[in-house]
């Protein structure tokens, strides 16, 4: 279960990365907590979290409680995502929609365990 969660997990911050666009990013992505760039920026609330949430360093050492709440967060912002973009969250075929559905099922079954 917890490799399934960190699975879902690594998706879910190739699907945040794509985005966010670097080229203007004063920091260069990594982001920097109470700066007036990362403070101003359109990008802050995604590379927030995917400097919290980064595959070498944070995850591994975290309990499963804190993995779950990871994934149930990027599961709200991708949700909003698709939905922000018109997709049938249920019957749309797009790898985001679907990756969507899979971490559902998966928060379902590591809330009952
Ligand atoms: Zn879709």
């Amino acid at each position: 279960m917890r490799q399934k969660i960190l699975q879902a997990l690594a998706h879910s911050r190739a699907i945040m990365r794509n985005q966010i666009e670097l080229h203007d990013c004063f920091h260069n992505g990594n982001y920097a907590a109470n700066t007036m760039e990362c403070g101003q920026c359109e990008f802050e609330f995604e590379c927030h979290w995917l400097c919290n949430n980064d595959e070498f360093v944070a995850l591994e050492q975290k309990s499963m409680d804190a993995l779950i709440d990871s994934l149930e967060f990027a599961q709200c912002y991708v949700d909003a995502l698709v939905t922000r973009r018109g997709h049938d969250r249920r019957l749309c075929r797009c790898e985001v929609c679907a990756w969507l559905r899979k971490v559902r099922r998966l928060l379902r079954e590591a809330q009952d365990l």
